[in-house]
């Protein structure tokens, strides 16, 4: 019988889809890494699951504990899902910007949610750093204990995509990949499945695919965080070098605006029937870059995050799109 074990079991061995019109508009095999068929509908499925795993294996969360941590939110719904399943209470910050969809769902999940200004990092009422105190909070007052799962900054995230996503990409393609590239939230994907496709062939060109208004690009372009420009795009940007991102086998990095990504995300819905959200629409618009730059020939491995749906009342909103003078998708114009 072919049988997955539950919301655990579900995770992961993904499809990897031929992106048709990036494949004809460069000559290159473009795939699509399809993450947004884990079962709680996003790429940090795998994440989540990673970082409890490792706390159930070093005993740092005994049942009926608390899982406390900032988030976008897809960390947060992946989190709220494994907790269910596993046993725990997930208590979730987030910042106030981020979509009306993600907040609902962490509720329908029944994620304690608390949402937070959205402020620097350097700014101590930052999300990450609201949520750390609060994980050191319900530590000492959770009959069960509390854990911080620190998803910037712990290792476990990246683990898991080494482990898991990235021998994957190189068993679907039966090891014919050329090259790999996808944008940073925490970095875990990209550090992840670059070190894993590095060490079974050194030749494999990995790329960042920087949203704008994300320092990380001037970081591995020119040496140096500075960002410049902002994006509608959520859960990725970086504005420092994450535990997860330390030591990443990077070969080469791209800035893609709002005014590239979407575009390429509404072609995807338009002519493929694929609804994604805005990150995979910068994913897919790096990717296309890579095989510019690489040649025809080449097959390209990127990721699909996460479902439009998610972005409803944003990225799929003409009203909100035209108020930021972003492009429209034909077929909701007036
Ligand atoms: N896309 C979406 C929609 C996300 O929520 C995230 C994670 N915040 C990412 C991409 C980036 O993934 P990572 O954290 O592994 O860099």
């Amino acid at each position: 019988m072919q049988i997955r074990d539950g919301f655990i079991g579900t995770i992961g061995e993904t499809p990897l889809i031929r992106l048709r019109r990036a494949s004809e508009e460069t000559g290159c095999t473009i795939l699509g890494k399809a993450e947004f068929l884990n079962p709680g509908g996003s790429v940090k499925d795998r994440a989540a699951w990673a970082i409890v795993k490792d706390a159930e294996n070093k005993d740092l969360l005994k049942p009926g504990g608390v899982i406390v941590e900032g988030t976008a939110g897809n960390t947060g719904i992946g989190l709220a899902l494994v907790g269910r399943a596993r046993g725990y209470h997930t208590v979730i910050v987030i910042p106030e910007t981020q979509s009306q969809e993600k907040k609902d769902m962490l509720r329908l999940c029944g994620a304690d949610l608390r949402e937070v200004p959205a402020v620097p990092y350097k700014n101590p009422q930052n999300y990450v750093h609201v949520s750390q105190r609060l994980a050191d909070e319900l530590a000492q007052t959770h009959e069960a204990g509390a854990i911080w799962a620190n998803q910037f900054d712990n290792v476990a995230n990246r683990q898991g995509h080494y482990e898991t996503t990235g021998p994957e990409i190189w068993e679907q393609t039966e090891g014919k990949v050329d090259g790999f590239t996808c944008s940073v939230g925490t970095g875990g994907t990209l550090a992840g499945v670059a070190m894993a496709l590095k060490e079974r062939n050194p030749k494999v060109r990995t790329a960042l695919s920087d949203p704008a208004g994300s320092a990380l690009h001037h970081y591995y372009a020119h040496g140096s965080l500075k960002s410049e420009g902002t994006s509608i795009t959520e859960g990725i940007g970086q504005g420092r070098v994450t535990k997860n991102l330390e030591g990443m086998p990077l070969d080469t990095s791209y800035t893609i605006p709002d005014s590239e990504s979407l575009p390429v995300a509404f072609e995807l819905l338009e002519h493929e029937g694929l609804c994604m959200g805005g990150s995979t629409g910068v994913n897919v618009a790096g990717a296309i870059r890579l095989a510019r730059e690489m040649g025809p020939g080449h097959t390209i491995v990127t990721v699909l995050c996460d479902f439009g749906t998610r972005y409803q009342s944003k990225l799929y909103n003409p009203a909100f799109l035209r108020e930021k003078e972003l492009p429209v998708p034909n077929w909701l114009q007036e």
